[in-house]
């Protein structure tokens, strides 16, 4: 399955950019989730779970830019609380995705 080149992290259409190791070796980063540019660049290089790794943690400050842009203070656990249904609603909206990373997870190639 191909590496996906776009999602949708609730509101916001991001694009996804596969970054070789000159933009890894220039930025110091594996990964990163511009809320400006809506772009979420992910080293294309590395295992499987490394890359599922990558991506989840970019997805997730998607989720909380979108959260911090709302000016939502919370405690740990509502936190978590608040991010669980996030989650469930970004696998909901990218199902191509949520299969690519289930396969990636699960050791079946990209
Ligand atoms: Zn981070």
């Amino acid at each position: 399955m191909n590496r996906p080149t776009k999602c949708r992290v609730l509101c916001h259409d991001y694009e996804i950019r596969w970054e070789d190791e000159a933009w890894v070796s220039s930025t110091e980063l594996r990964g990163q989730c511009n809320y400006v540019t809506k772009i979420i660049h992910i080293r294309a290089l590395g295992s499987p779970c490394e890359i599922a790794v990558t991506f989840l943690h970019e997805i997730m400050h998607g989720l909380e830019l979108t959260l911090n842009k709302l000016n939502i203070k919370m405690d740990y656990e509502d936190r978590v609380n608040f991010h669980s249904p996030l989650l469930v609603a970004f696998w909901r909206d990218n199902p191509a995705v949520f299969k690519w990373w289930v396969g990636l997870v699960n050791g079946e190639g990209e």
